[in-house]
């Protein structure tokens, strides 16, 4: 039997939303051949103006540290997508590789939602790996076009060996409580039906593969009681 290249996966907060408690978090992704994946980068170092909301936290470059890794030991960071909250530190890992969607890396370069932080994200181009839907970056870990909330947003599926399939629904679903198949529309999203389209693709992806783990973009009360850092799912 072949075994998933993907050993573990680590949740980190970086930060939050204080008045609404909600957590802002990445996640690092670890194989068995000693890659170290980062999904998303969390919040800026300095909050851009008109984002007084956010604070920061243990930072991603703190928390891992606190593992014995150093930004340069970072060799991809998939991003999600570029809000400021996801895509903050991408700059600090001058030697990763940034895997996006195509859609929405063309879309944030003329999008003024994506311009605060675009110092961040905006890599030289030999350095981002653009995918187009649905992809298997590695065994063990595919990315899952999810638009709506942005154009070319993407979650992510993990095959752990012992934890099984973990999705991570990145702000595809930001709360367990809309993971339903009549999902309202809460207006906070440019693309209404994208994000349905999107939220009801994920619910047939947890149906297919007997999901044992769906985690939310930002769910405070499902974060409580999840492993975090230096706790793995493994
Ligand atoms: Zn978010």
């Amino acid at each position: 039997m072949s075994q998933s290249a993907v050993t573990r996966l680590y949740l980190m907060q970086v930060g939050s939303m204080p008045e609404y408690q909600i957590p802002i978090v990445c996640y690092l992704v670890q194989t068995n051949d000693g890659r170290n994946i980062l999904i998303d980068s969390g919040l800026p170092e300095i909050m851009p103006e008109g984002e007084a909301d956010f604070v920061n936290e243990r930072d991603v470059i703190e928390q891992l540290a606190s593992i014995g890794l150093k930004p340069d030991d970072i060799d991809t960071i998939i991003s999600t997508h570029y809000d400021g909250d996801h895509a903050g530190r991408h700059g600090s890992f001058t030697k990763a590789q940034y895997v996006v969607q195509r859609a929405h890396h063309l879309d944030a370069a003329s999008n003024p939602r994506f311009a605060d932080i675009r110092s961040q994200w905006d890599q030289p181009m030999e350095r981002i790996q653009l995918v187009d839907g649905d992809t298997e970056l590695l065994p063990g870990l595919e990315l899952i076009e999810t638009s709506g909330h942005v154009p070319g947003h993407q979650s992510v599926l993990l095959r752990l060996p012992q934890s099984g399939t973990i999705l991570l629904t990145i702000d595809a679903v930001p709360f367990g409580e809309g993971f339903t198949r009549d999902v309202q529309d809460d207006g906070s999203n440019p693309d209404a039906a994208a994000i349905r389209a999107s939220t009801l693709k994920l619910l047939d992806l947890v149906e297919r593969e007997h999901i044992g783990l769906v985690i939310f973009g930002h769910d405070s009360e499902q974060w409580k009681g999840l492993k975090k850092l230096p706790a793995y799912y493994e």
